[in-house]
């Protein structure tokens, strides 16, 4: 796997002395502080990360977030500023969506958003403003919102907060962001959702089909935190332009997969969706950010993004997602994202062969969903007995779940982390041996979804080969603490 990453990626002696002096400089101002960040490296070291939304950033990724560029404010976009002063972040911003756009062979990016959920709530507002706002300010004969009458106004606030929205549903995979009550999008859109066969446990598009034409949706969103399997962007949009739906997709998990171009085809939503956000932390090797993409068509109300529903642009974090979309742009990066598939098939694989019980029998993409239930436990108490034993996961709700969205039956595993720390098919083969080994060894503790008794010695033999398993891919090795 050495290929995938450049060998010195996290032990280089340069990064090695950038990180233990930027230690030394906040310890020095709060050293709570920095024994926290000390903390949480050991932590990263010592642990199986299997977390499917999380990776490593490589050091040129975090050492561009860690400056002064976070001093600037920005707001608007390159050229069109309504603050002075903004040249450095205008560069900053410009390149990196030019990478994006390269990366992804999209229009329009925008790199503005702070997070996953920023960018659905951009994109949510870039579609209203596009079918819904601009129509009506034509209908009105004006250009701005401030010179509609009162009566027009009301009319239009009326008719942004009425529109549909058709997505996955939470227990299938989807997320909250996708037009559920606990989110912002649940409270803004009348929403329905589409399930998953329950026999295969896979998307039925005659069935996702059904209901938009039944449902009219203004936004068909496509995109998933939990399903196994690859989503056929090309049928989605013949749906979507049935129905008259703007097609969204949210590749935050598997974004990395589509610049890695092991998504291509009918699998590329860039290539079939108007508009497609992401977040950049996830398989993408990025900093904590989002991201939206659309066509030229849109661009103009995507970029509306600030100050609509973001605060002012990080500009440390747009240099951050520049260095990250820069390498993946390399051939290496392709690599690497088919390393993860590879090790995700390994790891679902060895799993099965063991006897676990996977949510549709096995994985296409970058994430396993491994039904707990089959072990005799609720995912939370799996999550738990295998967080103590060096294997840090989370508990997810499966189709159908009987034990809801807290306890679940359910856990998530993703390969996108341990992938970037080097470890290629047979560790992950060897991971999914301490998985069993750790859930055959746990029961429920009487009639409670949450505490388990897990045998002691198969606890501490569990992580002492995890820790043996990540001996041979350290992090940054050269960087020692207390
Ligand atoms: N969209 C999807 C599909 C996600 O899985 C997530 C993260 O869990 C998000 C959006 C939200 O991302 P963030 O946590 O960066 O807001």
């Amino acid at each position: 796997m050495a290929e995938s990453l450049t060998p010195h990626t996290f032990g280089s002696p340069a990064a090695d002395t950038a990180f233990r002096s930027a230690l030394d400089v906040v310890r020095a101002v709060e050293p709570r502080i920095a024994a926290a960040i000390g903390s949480e490296i050991e932590d990263q070291r010592a642990s199986l990360k299997l977390i499917a939304s999380e990776n490593y950033a490589s050091p040129a990724v975090l050492l561009a977030m860690g400056n002064w560029l976070s001093d600037k404010y920005a707001e608007g976009t390159p050229g069109r500023r309504f603050y002075a002063g903004c040249r450095n972040v205008d560069t900053v911003e410009s390149l990196a969506a030019e990478h994006a756009r390269e990366l992804f062979g999209a229009e329009h990016a925008y790199v503005q958003p702070h997070s996953g959920i920023d960018a659905n709530l951009v994109a949510f507002w870039a579609v209203l403003s596009q079918r819904v706002e601009s129509p009506a300010l034509r209908r009105a004969g004006v250009r701005n919102v401030n010179d509609l009458t009162e009566q027009d106004w009301a009319e239009l606030r009326r008719e942004l907060g009425n529109q549909r929205m058709l997505g996955m549903s939470l227990d299938a995979g989807g997320h909250l962001t996708h037009g559920f009550r606990p989110n912002i999008s649940g409270k803004m859109f009348d929403q329905r959702s589409y399930g998953t066969d329950p026999a295969t446990g896979l998307v039925d598009y005659d069935e996702v089909r059904r209901i938009a034409l039944e449902f009219k949706p203004l936004i068909l969103v496509a995109g998933y935190s939990a399903y196994p399997r690859l989503v056929n962007f090309r049928r989605m949009r013949e749906i979507a332009d049935e129905v008259g739906a703007t097609l969204m997709v949210d590749m935050a998990h598997f974004a990395g997969l589509v610049a890695g171009k092991v998504l291509t085809g009918d699998f590329d939503p860039v290539a079939h969706a108007q508009i497609v956000t992401t977040t950049t932390h996830k398989s993408l090797r990025g900093p904590r950010g989002g991201m939206v993409l659309c066509t030229s068509e849109l661009a103009e109300h995507v970029d509306r993004g600030c100050p609509l529903v973001l605060g002012g642009p990080l500009s440390h974090v747009m240099a951050a997602k520049a260095v990250a979309f820069a390498e993946a742009r390399r051939p290496e990066f392709q690599v690497y994202a088919r390393q993860v598939v590879d090790n995700a098939h390994a790891l679902a694989e060895g799993l099965l062969r063991r006897g676990a019980r996977l949510v549709t029998g096995g994985t296409d993409n970058h994430l396993v969903l491994a039904d707990v239930s089959s072990y005799g436990l609720t995912g939370r108490q799996a999550e738990a007995a295998l967080l103590d034993s060096g294997i840090v996961t989370n508990r997810n709700a499966v189709p159908q779940d009987p034990n809801g969205a807290w306890y679940t039956s359910g856990v998530r595993l993703g390969t996108p982390a341990l992938t970037t720390r080097g470890l290629g098919t047979a560790e992950l083969d060897e991971a999914a041996d301490l998985i069993h080994t750790v859930l055959s060894a746990t029961s429920a503790a009487g009639s409670s979804k949450a505490q388990y008794v897990l045998d002691e010695a198969v606890r501490d033999a569990v992580a002492k080969r995890a820790v043996d398993l990540l001996a041979g891919h350290p992090l940054y090795p050269g960087i020692t603490l207390g």
